[in-house]
C-alpha cells in the first residue's frame, strides 16, 4: 500500500506490463538467451555457447547446461565448496576422483555405455577427446545443424542423463544398472521423446 499510495495512473493511458531489462520494454525469449549468455556464461570460456535441442523435455536441457558449467553436484564439487565426505571417488568404479568429467565421460562405466551407444548407432568405437565437445552432437559430423548430427546429438543428451541418474541411483538407493539395461532405456526414452516432439520425422 506504501508503494501504491503516491502513483497515479496517466489518464487515458493502458495499463502494461514492462521488461525493464531491455530497452524496448518487451519480453522476447530470444533476449533473455543472449542476456543469460552474456552475463553467466563468460567465466566459462569452453562453454561459450547454450546449446538448444528441442528433442528432449526441458530437464536434459538443464541437465547439460549444469554439467558444462560444472554445477552437478559431484563428489569433487561438494568437496570443493567444504562439505565433510568420507571419500571423494568414483561410487561406481572406485578408480579415480568423481568430477563431472569423469562420471560422464572418463569413467569404465561411461566409456562401456558410450560404445554400445555408438555400436547401436552403427559406428565403430570411437570417442570425442574433449569433454567440452560431448553433448554438440558433433562425433560423426563438423556441424551440428544436419537432422542426423541433431538426432546423435539428443542420444549423447539422454545417454548422458542416464549415466547422471545411474550414479544417483548407485549413491543414494545402492542399485546400480548394467550397461545393456541402460542401453535399452537410452533406446526407448530416445524413440519416445524423439516421436513426440519431431512428428515430421519417420522414426521406424
Ligand atoms: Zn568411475
Amino acid at each position: 500500500m506504501n508503494i501504491l499510495s503516491g502513483f497515479k495512473l496517466p489518464p487515458n493511458s493502458k495499463d502494461d506490463w514492462k521488461w525493464t531489462l531491455m530497452p524496448s520494454g518487451r519480453f522476447h525469449t530470444s533476449d533473455l538467451t543472449s542476456l543469460l549468455n552474456s552475463r553467466l556464461l563468460p567465466s566459462c570460456s569452453s562453454t561459450s555457447e547454450t546449446l538448444i535441442n528441442k528433442m528432449v523435455p526441458h530437464k536434459l536441457g538443464i541437465f547439460v547446461w549444469r554439467a558444462r558449467l560444472q554445477r552437478l553436484p559431484v563428489l569433487m564439487e561438494l568437496d570443493k565448496r567444504g562439505v565433510d565426505l568420507d571419500s571423494v571417488r568414483c561410487p561406481i568404479c572406485n578408480n579415480d576422483v568423481e568430477t563431472i568429467e569423469h562420471t560422464l565421460f572418463r569413467c569404465s562405466f561411461a566409456l562401456d555405455l558410450w560404445s554400445r551407444v555408438i555400436k547401436w548407432w552403427g559406428s565403430s568405437f570411437i570417442m570425442i577427446s574433449r569433454f567440452e565437445d560431448l553433448f554438440k552432437g558433433l562425433l560423426f559430423s563438423s556441424s551440428n545443424s544436419s537432422v542426423s548430427s541433431k538426432l546423435w546429438q539428443t542420444i549423447e543428451w539422454v545417454t548422458g542423463y542416464m549415466l547422471w541418474r545411474n550414479r544417483n541411483q548407485v549413491v543414494f538407493k545402492k542399485k546400480k544398472e548394467s550397461g545393456p539395461m541402460l542401453l535399452n532405456e537410452i533406446q526407448i526414452k530416445s524413440f519416445e521423446w524423439i516421436s513426440r516432439r519431431s512428428r515430421k520425422l519417420s522414426l521406424v
